[in-house]
């Protein structure tokens, strides 16, 4: 079988190639639904596997679909780490723990968001006191989440957006952009004014099945930044958290931190890495996003403005909802078998550097 055919068409087909990989392997396996449904009425899970011994002190953890419609590459990558026996190749006494499709309703419904509008990877700030500010979205909010989707109203979208850009930088664009906001709900990379369903999945997960590990390292998988195809590794825990030193170990000069400007993203605020540090405070903890490239920023940009246009302005049963979720699936889960099997070889070398780094750790 080929590495291609571990990645579905949509979101059932990739829970159902996954519970199969993992199917003849002991895993155990814990199913949770979400209230909602996908387009077609389909039932929606996150999906939580162990393998290895139960009282494991170190544990390898697998994250897909934070970003819903990013699920095809992270689930991809999960479905071959068993279908191919990948797994088996761990360390002794290194446990893994998968989270497949921890945003399953962006996943059935190619969006980047979840059911509530909201961007998980911002969703983890405490929601306790005042949120982060943002005064660039602020400014450009009008321009990057229009009401209309008219030719006209795009193109002044793009000269505002474009403006912009010549003030103040395209990493500023960038930054204001993508790196969270909290004030537009209906707005992009919005994260939220609660812990959503998913955060809610990631910190009972984490606390039910980490509780007693001592090292715990983390791998999340993206998808839309950087050179096609090219698996960036980048550091996401907190800025100065202890882990940065252990991950240039295990990565080498691989590594790259928003923080430290190295890295395609935009430094962000409330993400994952946040709550991986709340949820588990006695573990020595490692955590990295692997952000793969799809297409130019500004075709990804498009796609997930067009999209938000769609679900508050437009008919999901229109031309232009067929159009806009092709855009989605070009610019977050291409269907191009070199893209995926560079993706698989990514990932498989970086899991593989994972487990090894964590047994020595
Ligand atoms: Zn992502």
């Amino acid at each position: 079988m080929s590495i291609h055919e571990h990645f579905a068409r949509d979101y059932v087909g990739a829970r159902e190639k996954f519970l199969e990989a993992i199917g003849p392997h002991s895993v155990r396996l814990r199913s949770v639904q979400n209230p909602l449904r996908g387009p077609r009425g389909e039932r929606l899970f996150c999906d939580v596997a162990w393998h290895g011994p139960a009282d494991a002190e170190r544990v390898l953890v697998t994250i897909s679909a934070t970003h819903g419609v990013e699920g095809f590459c992270g689930s991809g990558c999960q479905t071959a780490w068993f279908a191919t026996g990948a797994f088996r190749e761990l360390p002794p006494g290194v446990a893994q723990l998968h989270l497949h499709a921890v945003n399953p309703h962006g996943f059935a419904w190619l969006r980047r968001v979840n059911e509530d509008n909201v961007d998980l990877n911002r969703n983890f700030v405490t929601h306790i006191g005042p949120y982060p500010e943002n005064p660039g979205y602020e400014k450009l909010a009008p321009a990057v989440a229009p009401n209309e989707w008219t030719t006209a109203a795009q193109a002044a979208s793009k000269a505002v957006m474009a403006d912009y850009t010549k003030r103040f930088g395209a990493a500023a664009f960038q930054s204001a952009v993508s790196g969270g906001q909290y004030t537009h709900p209906d707005g992009i990379f919005f994260g939220g004014h609660a812990p959503t369903w998913s955060h809610r999945i990631i910190a009972s997960a984490f606390r039910d099945w980490l509780a007693r590990a001592k090292h715990v390292a983390i791998v999340d998988f993206h998808t839309e930044l950087g050179p096609r195809g090219y698996g960036e590794i980048i550091f996401a825990l907190p800025d100065k958290h202890s882990g940065f030193a252990r991950a240039l170990d295990w990565y080498g000069s691989d590594l790259t931190s928003t923080e430290m400007g190295t890295s395609t993203s935009a430094p962000l605020v409330g993400t994952n890495g946040d709550g991986f540090v709340r949820f588990l405070p006695g573990a020595q903890l490692t955590a990295v996003a692997l952000e793969y490239g799809t297409l130019p920023l500004d075709d990804v940009l498009d796609a997930v403005r067009a999209d938000n246009w769609l679900h508050f302005h437009g008919d999901l049963a229109s031309e232009d909802s067929r159009r806009i979720k092709t855009q989605m699936r070009d610019a977050f889960a291409p269907n191009d078998p070199a893209w995926r099997q560079s993706v698989w070889t990514r990932a498989e070398e970086v899991l593989r550097k994972t487990a090894f780094g964590l047994a020595r750790s």
